[in-house]
């Protein structure tokens, strides 16, 4: 983990389990999407889209999300919830609830289970390219194949002469740098600022 593209620990809306089901995977998957409409009035509900491409909606049964405000059910100010568009929601263990009638299906995550929903601050195509460069260090780490290099020039800790030439960005602790320079180049011209915080984000929640 984090592999976003297994389908078993990844689902897409339409690979989940239906909420009617008898069983349940025992092991945790992940619904990862991103968020597009905070159209919370009482019950706090957003409009998302999964890899594949697909629209629909999850409600929170309680507004016990660490980034709602407590009284959004009797207080909602629209956009007020925590839940900004464009970032990237994680729903562990989420199932689809059909509803019949013609009505599109949902997620709704029930009462209890909002404090495990999780955000990303980036937008779903950032995450999913985050997480095949985390799951590829990992892989390396665990292969012992893994030369820690500049994230800008490439320069290895041997290049340098030295052990820990290389100094890791405070940040997410992922990206190595050979020097000031190139940390600043990284940050400012190679898109270091926005994934950074995605970087953390998806280490802290799969360690
Ligand atoms: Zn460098
Ligand atoms: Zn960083």
């Amino acid at each position: 983990m984090p592999i976003f593209t297994d389908p078993t620990h990844f689902p897409s809306f339409n690979e989940l389990p239906p909420t009617s089901s008898p069983t349940l995977p025992q092991e945790t998957w992940y619904l990862i999407a991103q968020i597009r409409e905070d159209m919370t009035i009482t019950k706090p509900t957003l409009i998302v889209r999964d890899r594949t491409g697909i629209d629909f909606a999850v409600t929170f049964d309680d507004g016990d999300h660490r980034g709602l405000n407590p009284n959004s059910t009797t207080n909602t100010t629209k956009g007020k919830t925590g839940f900004r568009k464009g970032h990237t929601l994680v729903i562990p263990r989420a199932t689809r609830t059909d509803r019949g009638d013609g009505k599109k299906a949902v997620v709704r995550v029930p009462a209890g289970s909002a404090a495990d929903v999780r955000i990303v601050p980036g937008a779903l195509e950032r995450v999913l390219e985050m997480g095949a460069i985390i799951a590829g260090i990992r892989e390396q780490e665990k292969q012992g194949t893994r030369v820690k290099k500049c994230a800008v020039c490439g320069k290895t800790e041997e290049d340098g002469g030295k052990e820990d030439s290389l100094s890791r960005c405070t940040g997410c602790g992922l990206a190595a740098y050979c020097s000031k320079e190139c940390q600043v180049r990284g940050w400012n011209e190679l898109g270091h600022k926005a994934n950074c915080k995605v970087i953390k984000a998806i280490r802290e929640i799969w360690p």
